[in-house]
């Protein structure tokens, strides 16, 4: 029963010195975010140790008078929490959520829409090498090249031509919120199913700082990392009439055991999110995106769409001569994280792309409100100015480092007596 210190110091060690890096450095990848210590002690549980395949009542295996407990408290969590007939609360992940929907209302061949990777899309949307496009015949929707939005009624027409069973809203790297009514009534036209995968934005949904998908599409998927603050994981939401097929195909269709600490984790998480505070922290996310890209775009910046109303902002770096990945480079060298991103018809390679993604989800977690966001926009203007400048990127990480000092993250965790 050595501590983990003494049992393995090489990954101790490692945990140790991402708690460090957490706290030391400023964390803007727009899917990520820093849970609470319920959470992360609920995911650290000995539920870890429980397989639990089957739903509450009905379990392959013994012992499982607490796991269902607290799935069905998961549960109801999160049918209140976003107002949905149904919830699945087993899927490991959002690719996993994804697989399990698009197995609960397609065969193998069927068609669906998906918005293009390269436009914002997600992998599980129908990439050639994901699951997605291995088993269905995607047809990507893009955004326009002027709005760099979806055009609704080009989205029509596609559907009209290629007669989808499915269509997904949704992405990873879309600024802007969807019309999840109109995608409703495009796919009643043309009899396609309507899913949208909300892992992005599924925080502002509970929060109420955006328009909900629940009461338009027939399937709703998310992760519950991202804006929602939870563990590492997914979640499905229907109308009780997919009940029964999205249970099938979550367990034993794409799954075994559920991950039982994790949806120990998710109910905390959950009930969080269900806090009148909750509301108040998504709408703080939305104004200091709006904030954040207000400022890049005075320091010269192209913002994608020309703004934000979500969390996350792509910035067109290349306009100023930049690669997405020198850009990541260099902000990572100041402290800064972000990720390099395509822009919508970018003319680089995926690598070596155009943008970069910025989000603000986890600085608003420690507190950061629109004044940090400002100077944080200054930092990040100077730093790809003299990105070539080690001095200068060194002299911005302390100033980050100082910041960050100021909003103390996991404090608890970085006493020495708690290793
Ligand atoms: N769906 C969207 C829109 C996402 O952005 C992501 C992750 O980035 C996923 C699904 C997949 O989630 P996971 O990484 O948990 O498989």
């Amino acid at each position: 029963n050595a501590k983990l210190t003494s049992a393995d110091p090489d990954i101790a060690a490692q945990i140790e010195n991402e708690i460090i890096r957490q706290h030391e450095g400023l964390e803007m990848i727009a899917s990520e975010n820093f849970v609470s210590r319920a959470v992360l002690e609920a995911a650290g549980t000995v539920f870890t140790n429980k397989y639990a395949e089957g739903y509450p009542g009905k379990r392959y295996y013994g012992g499982c008078e607490f796991a269902d407990v607290v799935e069905n408290i998961a549960r109801d969590r999160a049918k209140q929490l976003f107002g949905a007939e149904h919830v699945n609360v087993q899927p490991h992940s959002g690719s996993q959520a994804n697989a399990a929907a698009y197995m609960a209302l397609l065969s193998p061949g069927d068609c669906v829409l998906g918005l293009d990777l390269a436009h914002g899309g997600h992998l599980t949307h129908g990439h050639k090498l994901n699951f997605s496009g291995k088993l269905y015949r995607i047809v990507g929707y893009q955004v326009r090249k002027d709005t760099e939005t979806v055009d609704y009624d080009e989205l029509e027409a596609l559907a009209v031509r290629e007669k989808p069973k499915m269509i997904i809203g949704g992405g990873s790297a879309y600024p802007r919120q969807f019309d999840f009514a109109r995608m409703r009534e495009i796919a009643d036209k043309v009899g396609a199913y309507l899913v949208v995968d909300m892992a992005h934005f599924a925080g502002l949904v509970a929060g109420g700082a955006h328009p909900s998908p629940v009461p338009h599409a027939h399937v709703v998927t998310t992760t519950t990392h991202k804006t929602l603050r939870g563990p590492r994981s997914g979640l499905i939401l229907c109308k009780q009439e997919f009940a029964a097929a999205v249970d099938r195909s979550v367990f034993p269709g794409q799954q075994g055991g559920p991950l039982m600490h994790v949806v120990a984790a998710k109910a905390v998480a959950f009930k969080e999110a269900l806090d009148p505070q909750f509301a108040g922290y998504a709408r703080q996310v939305v104004a200091n995106a709006k904030v954040l890209a207000e400022a890049l775009a005075a320091e010269g910046y192209r913002i994608i769409s020309g703004g934000t109303d979500t969390h996350l902002m792509l910035v067109d770096v290349f306009q100023k001569g930049i690669l997405g990945s020198e850009a990541e480079n260099a902000l990572g060298e100041a402290g800064i994280t972000v990720n390099k991103n395509a822009i919508p018809y970018d003319t680089n390679p995926p690598m070596k792309p155009s943008g970069i993604r910025i989000g603000t989800p986890a600085l608003t977690t420690r507190g950061m409100k629109e004044v940090e966001m400002r100077v944080i926009a200054g930092w990040i203007a100077q730093a790809l100015d003299r990105r070539g400048d080690a001095g200068a990127l060194k002299k911005i990480r302390k100033d980050v480092g100082e910041l960050a000092e100021q909003f103390p993250l996991y404090g608890w965790l970085r006493e020495p007596s708690s290793v």
